[in-house]
């Protein structure tokens, strides 16, 4: 009988401690670490009612700076402070009522990697080459699709899931080190639990958490560790301005104001020169920046001070947790710009070497410009942003390709838009482009013609700025924006079991796929050798008989670049480049190997262009 007793007793103790430790469902960030310059911690706890809870911390270093307790009962934003010579392991986060335990949960501080902080970044020197994580190469079929994940993979589903991997990713880092790239930017791989359009990734669901059908967030820290080995860097594409109403956080919503609500649906302008023009009204600023994305991705309110701490934080977690190189940052003027700055700022203060390029898809060079840090802005704005993503640049040159060389048409048209570069800060920290993941794939805008093709990689390699690759390119992939999406973003090729054309092994490609792969090839991994390509000064010429001529130089190197935008041949004298080409008595093709004796008169077929490196 007394044992009986003592078994109930015994049991509703374990079943009330078990009760207890339940209070908490979610605890974001999962951990932290020691050692980190900024010493505050803000905790989310989430779980039925906690909000009236009192929480207490005992761990030498660990105190509570802040409770902070929102509208809704289910969440606690706790503020630690972490002395610095805190030291590594697990303490408890005990959650009291009237002094009574009501739960805990542990909460792990870990020993920061101090070497692995110091490094990252990216630069001129670099080539980074951008891939969607679920349309690159499935290296794991077993993850295709994941019973906790609503949508299943259906490769027959142009905008469908196909099964695409971080595996995938890592078993081709040979293949992005061959063709001359040194950096992968990724698409989002964090969860997007969403019905449908998951692929894409831009529907966040879980900013702590990998996508289970592309891996584990261990996987993409390993994934991270083996590029280095290789030599290339990792890009994670970040998303401040939305996520997915899948997300857990907005199915609960901590506070009203966590997102921007209206009425009726309300969708961004998207026009973002409200944000700088002088004459701009408050209504237009606000549809721009508190509208929606899309139905399916709620607006974020990066001015309540615990969604701004709870972002930030976010991205500290990454960087250190996976060892990143550098961030690109998505719809980088949606959010508050007020936010994207404290942001950037709070980013650097801890990783001074990390580098961020946001996306700014405006193609006015002026409104353009006003989001490079240290812009001299009227309104004193400054973004703090240190790349942009080169819209206004790519915009003229697809346009380019299609026009007879005139008054500042065609060639010239490029030539125009450099000669504006007088109104970024620093012109080569623009992250230059052909294509992305968001338009058509670059073969097709160059009208599948492959002399316009191979103008578009010249420029691409050898202007300046920081070049930026698409999957695909390589081998003349096609994808028409005006399909849709989900045709314009097709499966690399090889990247699935049983591929008939296979881009990693050149199996199966056509002459025109080869001819692309060598000579993407030989320009990026020339590029990585060439420091006036890399870094140096440009000067360049008004195009004269639809032939475009720069000079990237050092001290030390100069390199001569001649595109002929006419269908024809046509020849020039290098005699007008006398104040650049100085002395030198010749000059050799880096494609052909051809030497060119100088100062003398060359050729161009129609469409063709040299890369001339000066003696
Ligand atoms: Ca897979």
């Amino acid at each position: 009988m007394r044992k009986s007793i003592f078994c109930i007793l015994f049991s509703i103790g374990v079943l009330t401690t078990l009760q207890a430790l339940n209070v908490v469902d979610r605890v974001e960030p999962p951990n932290w670490w020691t050692a980190m310059k900024n010493p505050s911690l803000q905790v989310l706890l989430h779980g039925q009612n906690l909000g009236g809870l009192t929480p207490v911390v005992n761990y030498p270093g660990v105190t509570i700076d802040s409770v902070g307790r929102v509208a809704n009962a289910n969440y606690l934003f706790l503020y630690l402070k972490l002395a610095g010579t805190v030291k590594p392991g697990t303490f408890q986060i005990v959650l009291k009522e009237n002094g009574k335990e009501m739960g805990r949960v542990p909460y792990e501080l870990k020993a920061r990697e101090q070497e692995a902080a110091s490094k990252g970044g990216f630069d001129q020197r670099d080539v980074v080459y951008l891939l969607m994580p679920d349309r690159f190469a499935n290296g794991d079929t077993t993850n295709d699709s994941h019973p906790s994940l609503l949508e299943k993979a259906n490769r027959a589903n142009p905008d469908g899931r196909h099964g695409g991997d971080l595996k995938g990713v890592e078993n081709h880092l040979d293949f992005f080190a061959g063709l001359g790239m040194t950096a992968l930017w990724l698409n989002p791989f964090v969860e997007n639990n969403m019905p449908a359009f998951s692929y894409h990734g831009y529907a966040i669901t879980d900013f702590y958490q990998t996508d289970a059908r592309l891996g584990t967030n261990q996987q993409f820290a390993s994934l991270v560790e083996k590029a280095h080995k290789k030599g290339l860097k990792i890009i994670q594409d970040m998303v401040f301005n939305h996520c997915g109403n899948n997300h857990w956080f907005i199915k609960d919503l901590p506070a009203p104001d966590w997102i921007h609500q209206f009425d009726t649906y309300t969708r961004s302008s998207f026009k973002a020169p409200v944000i700088m023009d002088p004459h701009a009204s408050e209504a237009d600023r606000r549809l721009l920046l508190d509208g929606w994305f899309d139905h399916m991705m709620p607006d974020l309110n990066q001015k309540n001070p615990h969604l701004a701490a709870y972002l930030i934080q976010n991205t500290l977690w990454w960087v250190e947790f996976a060892n990143l190189d550098g961030i690109r940052v998505d719809t980088h003027m949606y959010p508050d710009p007020g936010f994207m700055a404290q942001w950037r700022t709070a980013v650097r203060d801890e990783y001074p070497n990390l580098k961020v390029v946001g996306e700014l898809w405006i193609e006015n060079k002026a409104l353009h410009s006003y989001w490079m840090k240290d812009a001299p802005n009227p309104d004193g704005y400054n973004s703090e942003l240190e790349y942009l993503t080169d819209f206004p640049l790519f915009a003229d040159i697809r346009q380019s390709l299609h026009e007879q060389t005139g008054w500042e048409r065609g060639a010239e048209r490029i030539y125009y838009n450099l000669a504006q570069d007088f109104l970024y800060k620093r012109p080569a920290d623009n992250l230059t482009f052909l294509t992305n993941h968001d338009v058509s794939q670059f073969y097709t805008i160059a009208g599948e013609d492959f002399g316009k093709f191979r103008l578009g990689i010249t420029l691409l390699f050898t202007l300046r700025g920081i070049p930026q690759f698409y999957q695909g390119m390589e081998v003349l992939m096609t994808g028409d924006q005006g399909e849709g999406h989900g045709l314009m973003r097709k499966d690399f090729p090889g990247g699935w079991p049983g591929d008939t054309a296979n881009a990693f092994t050149a199996k199966g490609l056509t002459t025109d796929q080869h001819l692309a792969l060598n000579y993407v090839k030989t320009i990026a991994n020339w590029r990585k050798g060439c420091q006036a390509a890399q870094t140096g000064r440009l000067m360049q010429f008004i195009p004269s008989n639809d032939v475009y001529v720069y000079f990237r130089y050092t001290d030390k190197q100069k390199v001569m670049v001649a595109l002929n935008f006419s269908d024809q041949p046509r020849t020039f004298t290098t005699e007008r480049f006398r104040e650049i080409a100085g002395s030198s008595t010749s000059g050799t093709d880096i494609v052909t190997g051809t030497v060119h004796p100088l100062p003398g008169t060359i050729t161009l077929q129609g469409r063709t262009s040299a890369i001339i490196e000066l003696k």
